[in-house]
C-alpha cells in the first residue's frame, strides 16, 4: 500500500526571532554554576543504532532468530500452560523472558546530511507511558536512529519510572538550573532504552516525586517549566552541545521555545531550530504571568494575542497564559498528529486563530507505530505468535486470553484444540485512556449492546477522574463475574499486547482522536478497527461498506444507521448510541456469516503499513527545511 503520508502544506517555516530579542530575562544575570562543574559532551552524538525491522517483516533470518528465542510464528502450542483466572499470578504478570525488542533496527533508507535531534518530553514507552505520546517519541526516535541521524531523548526522572528497562543507567553529572529565584542542584542520568540513548534529569526538589508520571503532590505546570529550562542549561550551559534540532511534545514542554529564543539563543545555544508536535489540543498548559516568571522569563512581556496570552481570558482580571499557544508562536514548525486532525483544529477551538496565523509553518503528519516493539511474530508477551502468513496462532491467544479471565471458552480442552465458541463469539476489545474524549458513553453502552450481540468484551482502562473511576467500577462489579465481560481498571502494558493479539475487532469511539495509535496496532495485530470516523481515524480506517472505497476498506466507521439507496453504503454522522449499534451489527453480521470474507479482512489489515518506514521521513523533510 502507498504511503497515506500527507503534509498538509509545503515546507517553508518562516522565523521572526528578532521581534523577541528584547524580551530577554533577567534571570541570565544571576546564573551561576556549581563550583565542580564539567564540560560533558553527549555521549550519544557518536552513538547509532542499527535497525532490526527486518525481523518485523520476518526474513527467514528473522524467523530463525525468533524461533531460536522460541517465538516460533508456527502454531507451537504443545507446551503451553494455559492460565486460569484463579492463578495466584494473573497471566499478564508473570516473568517474561526480556524485552524482545532489539536495540538494533534495520533500515532500508538512510538520510544523506544526517542531522542532531534532541526530544524534550514528558513520556516516552515502555519507561513512563501515559498514552501514545510514549509510543510515538520512542518510535521516532528509533525510526530517525535508524535512518542515520543521532538521537537522544531528555526526561523527567520521574520517582515511578520504570528503570529495569534502563541499559546502563548512570550518573553524569549534577548542576543547577533556575527556578523561582533559586538555583536548584539537580542530577542528570544518561541510559539506553530500546537502544536510544536518554538523559534523565532529577532535580533536588520535590518535581515528579510519586507513584505516577502524573498527578503527583507537586505542581505539575512547574515542575515542566523548571524540567524545559533544566533541559536547555543542560545542553548550553553542562555540554555545550548544538543539536541541529530539539523536538519539544505537548504543553509540558511548550515554554521551552520562549526559554530558547529569549535567554539561551542569546547565549551559546545559536544552531537549534525548534519543533513543536502537538498530540491532543485539549491541554494547553494554562499558567499564571507569575507561575511563568519562575522559569525565569518575565511573564507578563507574554500576555498578548501574537505571543502566549490565552485568548479567551483577555479583558479578564487576571488574564492567564498558554504554554501550548506561547509553543506554537516561539517553535519554526508544528505538527500535529494527523491531516484530518489538522483541518479540524483550523476550524474548531480557541486555538484555531493562532493555528491559523502560523499556518505556514503548521503541519500534519499521520503517527506511525513501531513495528518492531509491536509484531504479533516475536512478541515475548504472546503465548503463541503469528503473522500475516500464518495466522493460525492469532485463535490460541484468544483463547488464552479467555481462559486467563474466565470468559466462556467451554471448559479445559486439551492445549491443540480451541473449542467453538472461540470461533464463534467475537471477541472486542478496548484499551484506552478512560477520559471524555475516549466516548465513555460509547464505551459503556457498548458492554451492553456487545452482551445483547452474544460476542464477547475487554476493556483495559485508566480513569484519572475519581468519577469516571467509579462508573467504571460499577459496571465492573455488575458485570465481571458474568460469562462475556471483562473491564479491567489498570494500565498493564503486557496485558495490552496480549488483548490485541485476542482480539477480533478493536473499538475506538473517540469523540475526536487527534491521531489514535490502538486501531493501528490492533490492525498490525489482525484486529479488525470498529472506530467513529475522527481525526487520525479517519485517516487510518476505510469503512468496509464504503464502496466508493474499496480497495482501502479495513475497518468500520460508527455511524448513523441511514442507508443511503443512491450509493449503498452507510454515511457518518453523530455520536449517539444507535451509530455505534450500527457498526457493531454490521462487523458482527460480517464476522458470523461471512468467515472466509473475514479472514481475508485479517489479513489485509496485517497488510497494511502503519509504520514509522512511512512517515518518518515526513519529519525529517520538515527537519531539513527549517
Ligand atoms: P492517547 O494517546 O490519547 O492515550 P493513543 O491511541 O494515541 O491514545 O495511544 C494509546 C496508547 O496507550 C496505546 O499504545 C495503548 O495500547 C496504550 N494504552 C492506553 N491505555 C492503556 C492501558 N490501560 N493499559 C495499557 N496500555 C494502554
Amino acid at each position: 500500500m502507498g504511503s497515506r503520508v500527507i503534509m498538509e502544506c509545503a515546507v517553508g517555516g518562516k522565523f521572526f526571532s528578532p521581534i523577541f530579542s528584547s524580551t530577554r530575562s533577567v534571570a541570565v544575570e544571576k546564573r551561576k554554576l556549581p563550583s565542580l562543574h564539567k564540560k560533558i559532551k553527549f555521549c550519544s552524538s557518536k552513538f547509532k543504532i542499527q535497525a532490526s525491522q527486518a525481523e518485523a517483516h520476518l526474513s527467514p533470518e528473522a524467523e530463525l532468530q525468533a524461533e531460536k528465542r522460541g517465538s516460533s510464528t508456527g502454531v507451537g502450542v504443545g507446551e503451553l500452560i494455559w492460565p486460569s483466572p484463579s492463578d495466584g499470578t494473573p497471566f499478564w504478570k508473570k516473568d517474561f523472558p526480556s524485552s524482545g525488542v532489539s536495540p538494533e533496527v534495520f533500515a532500508d533508507v538512510k538520510d544523506s546530511d544526517p542531522k542532531h535531534i534532541i526530544h524534550v518530553t514528558a513520556e516516552m514507552a515502555p519507561i513512563a507511558k501515559v498514552g501514545g505520546l510514549g509510543d510515538v517519541v520512542t518510535g521516532l526516535a528509533r525510526a530517525c536512529l535508524s535512518r542515520g541521524h543521532t538521537v537522544d531523548i531528555m526526561l523527567p526522572f520521574y520517582e515511578c519510572i520504570q528503570k529495569q528497562h534502563i541499559k546502563d543507567l548512570t550518573v553524569i553529572t549534577k548542576y543547577n538550573s533556575y527556578h523561582d529565584g533559586n538555583w536548584v542542584p539537580t542530577t542528570a542520568y544518561r541510559g539506553v532504552v530500546s537502544g536510544i540513548p536518554v538523559i534523565f534529569i532529577e532535580p533536588s526538589n520535590l518535581f515528579f516525586k510519586g507513584q505516577y508520571v502524573y498527578g503527583g503532590s507537586y505542581n505539575e505546570l512547574e515542575a515542566y517549566l523548571f524540567f524545559s529550562r533544566a533541559c536547555l542549561e543542560w545542553m548550553q550551559q553542562v555540554t555545550s552541545t548544538q543539536p541541529d534540532i530539539i523536538h519539544v511534545h505537548e504543553w509540558q514542554t511548550g515554554a521551552l521555545p520562549l526559554l530558547y529564543w529569549d535567554i539561551y539563543h542569546h547565549l551559546s545555544l545559536k544552531k537549534p531550530r525548534i519543533v513543536l508536535t502537538i498530540h491532543n489540543m485539549e491541554h494547553y498548559g494554562e499558567c499564571s504571568k507569575e507561575q511563568l516568571s519562575k522559569s525565569g522569563l518575565e511573564g507578563s512581556v507574554y500576555a498578548s494575542i501574537d505571543k502566549a496570552v490565552d485568548d479567551r481570558t483577555i479583558g479578564h482580571n487576571p488574564e492567564r497564559l498558554s504554554l501550548l499557544k506561547g509553543g506554537i508562536v516561539y517553535s519554526n514548525a508544528v505538527v500535529t498528529v494527523s491531516p484530518t486532525y489538522l483541518k479540524e483544529t483550523l476550524c474548531t477551538g480557541w486555538l484555531a486563530s493562532t493555528l491559523v496565523r502560523n499556518r505556514d509553518k503548521y503541519f500534519g503528519i499521520l503517527n506511525g507505530i513501531d513495528i518492531t516493539m509491536w509484531n504479533p511474530a516475536t512478541d515475548i508477551f504472546l503465548p503463541v505468535k503469528f503473522n500475516d502468513q500464518k495466522p493460525e496462532g492469532k485463535k490460541f491467544c484468544k483463547y488464552y486470553v479467555q481462559r486467563g479471565l474466565g470468559l466462556a471458552s467451554e471448559g479445559t480442552q486439551d492445549g491443540n484444540h480451541v473449542p467453538d465458541i472461540t470461533y464463534k463469539a467475537p471477541l472486542v476489545v478496548c484499551i484506552t485512556r478512560l477520559v471524555p474524549q475516549k466516548g465513555l458513553h460509547l464505551i459503556s453502552h457498548a458492554i451492553k449492546h456487545i452482551e445483547e450481540l452474544g460476542g464477547q468484551m475487554v476493556i483495559l482502562g485508566k480513569a484519572s477522574d475519581v468519577r469516571v473511576q467509579t462508573e467504571f467500577e460499577g459496571l465492573a462489579k455488575l458485570h465481571n463475574q458474568g460469562p462475556c465481560i471483562r473491564i479491567l481498571l489498570m494500565f498493564s502494558d503486557e496485558l495490552s499486547h496480549m488483548l490485541y493479539a485476542a482480539a477480533d475487532m478493536v473499538l475506538v469511539p473517540s469523540i475526536y482522536e487527534p491521531c489514535g495509535l490502538t486501531q493501528m496496532i490492533g490492525m498490525r495485530y489482525g484486529a479488525v478497527p470498529v472506530v467513529r470516523k475522527t481525526g487520525g481515524l479517519a485517516d487510518t480506517v476505510f469503512d468496509m461498506d464504503d464502496q466508493s472505497n474499496h480497495n482501502k476498506a479495513n475497518g468500520y466507521s460508527i455511524c448513523v444507521c441511514i442507508y443511503l439507496f443512491i450509493f449503498d453504503r452507510f454515511v457518518f454522522e453523530g455520536i449517539d448510541e444507535g451509530s455505534l449499534n450500527c457498526a457493531l451489527d454490521r462487523a458482527f453480521t460480517y464476522f458470523r456469516e461471512k468467515p472466509d470474507e473475514w479472514n481475508g479482512i485479517i489479513k489485509k489489515v496485517m497488510e497494511v503499513d502503519n509504520s514509522w518506514n512511512n512517515t518518518a521521513g515526513k519529519y525529517v523533510e520538515l527537519y531539513h527545511s527549517i
